[in-house]
């Protein structure tokens, strides 16, 4: 876009790549977190420094922080995303869900927002029926949820749930909704602009998880129909355009096994996981929320997608072992290329991947025309990455390349379990 860049970078990551490929990069501290990637003052101060008229967030630390957007705002530089406001109404998961709810978005049945005690869980229990899970309103990354199956369970789990929430979010609001048994999850990507107008990207499955989090995502989706698809976008289209929606955002469904969506929660960030759906629709969804900073207005059409695209994230962890985290140095790194592969990574070799942030190391997207070339070409490059030094999850994503299950796409979220890769 011809748009000169900043990075900004930790001292942990004074080698990762973003560091070499901007224009200008800036070292805003230690490795911790708060006094780096999380440490506003610092990010504002290398924003004026360096004359940057705006800030993309990616998809981690202040991404959803409505206090850094609001910061942003005073400072004259544009947050790639969308105001306070919004993150805020969103952030709070009751209260997005609330929100849907009035605009006619289908919900997991629940509680009413905030459960503020026992005597009030028992009840909303029973109305809704077991098995139930509670939820942070400001959980995020798959933590803060717990599943609780009759009512001898309940009083337990939900002091657990409110302490867990206090000390990992700190908050301790839950709600409650029905647990929604061998479900899918599904996603819509949505994208609006100041004048109101909003569009969807069809959706992403990303069904596969290991303990909430997602492992391997794709569009289309092999579970549902055209009709239920439909239904779905045209649902995202609603909510977001019922809130104003602005930039580029995801709303997530979760689906049973007889096809009903209800809405779950909204990211209004971009995602990990959005560049399969770039690759079907051919639409750049990071050069979309520039434009739309930039207070362009998006084309209303209906938005052409073609071919399946996976992901698989490739993570620095061993899962011979539990998943363990193993960061340490990549003495070798070869990137898998050919027609429709796509690598995403700020890893090289020699690279040492520090022991602070997150494990993902790479992310691995292949495109076909249908989904089962998709899956051989997915199998071919994972065959090819070679990283050495470290223990990756390439040997987890081939085995399920090959699995029967999911070459069949007939699975739910617990499929990991079923398999007995996840215990
Ligand atoms: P987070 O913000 O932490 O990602 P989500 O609300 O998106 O939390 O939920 C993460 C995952 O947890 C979902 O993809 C799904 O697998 C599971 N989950 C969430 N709510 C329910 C529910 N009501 N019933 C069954 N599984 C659920």
């Amino acid at each position: 876009m011809g748009i000169k860049t900043v990075g900004v970078y930790s001292e942990a990551d004074k080698d990762a790549l973003h560091v070499r490929f901007a224009d200008e990069a800036v070292c805003i501290g230690p490795a911790a977190s708060k006094e780096s990637y999380l440490n506003i003052p610092r990010i504002i101060a290398v924003a004026e420094i360096t004359n940057a008229d705006a800030i993309h967030p990616g998809y981690g630390f202040l991404a959803e922080n409505a206090e850094f957007s609001a910061i942003c705002a005073d400072s004259n530089i544009k947050f790639i995303g969308p105001s306070p406001e919004m993150i805020n109404a969103m952030g709070d998961k009751a209260y997005a869900k609330e929100t849907m709810k009035k605009s006619l978005v289908p919900v997991v049945p629940g509680s009413e927002g905030v459960i503020n005690n026992v005597d009030e869980a028992m009840r909303t229990a029973m109305e809704i029926g077991y098995p139930v899970m509670i939820k942070a309103t400001a959980g995020g990354g798959g933590k803060g949820m717990r599943i609780v199956k009759t009512v001898d369970d309940l009083e337990k789990n939900f002091i657990m749930a409110t302490t867990e929430a206090d000390s990992a979010f700190g908050n301790g609001a839950v709600y409650m909704e029905k647990y929604i048994e061998e479900p899918r999850h599904i996603e819509i990507q949505v994208l609006g602009d100041k004048y109101g107008n909003v569009i969807h990207l069809g959706e992403r499955d990303c069904t596969i998880q290991r303990r909430n989090q997602k492992l391997i995502e794709e569009t289309p989706s092999p579970f549902i129909t055209d009709e239920v698809r439909e239904a779905m976008g045209a649902a995202a289209v609603k909510g977001a355009k019922s809130v104003h929606y602005e930039g580029a955002g995801t709303v997530e469904f979760i689906v049973d096994k007889n096809r009903n969506f209800y809405f779950m929660e909204m990211n209004t960030r971009i995602q990990v996981e959005h560049p399969v759906t770039e690759q079907v629709t051919d639409v750049d969804l990071i050069r979309e929320q520039i434009k739309i900073a930039d207070g362009r207005r998006i084309k209303v059409k209906k938005v052409r997608s073609e071919g399946h695209s996976i992901e698989c994230r490739i993570n620095a962890e061993d899962p011979d072992n539990k998943f363990a985290p193993s960061p340490g140095k990549i003495t070798t790194f070869h990137i898998p290329g050919g027609f429709g592969v796509r690598v995403d990574t700020h890893c090289y070799s020699g690279y040492i991947i520090p022991q602070y942030y997150d494990s993902m190391i790479a992310k691995l997207i292949v495109t076909a025309d249908n989904r089962e070339e998709a899956i051989a070409r997915m199998y071919r490059s994972l065959d090819e990455f070679i990283i050495e030094g470290i223990k990756t999850t390439i040997p987890f994503h081939k085995r399920m390349m090959k699995e029967e299950g999911f070459i069949k796409g007939d699975y739910d979220t617990g499929f990991l379990e079923k398999i007995g890769i996840v215990k």
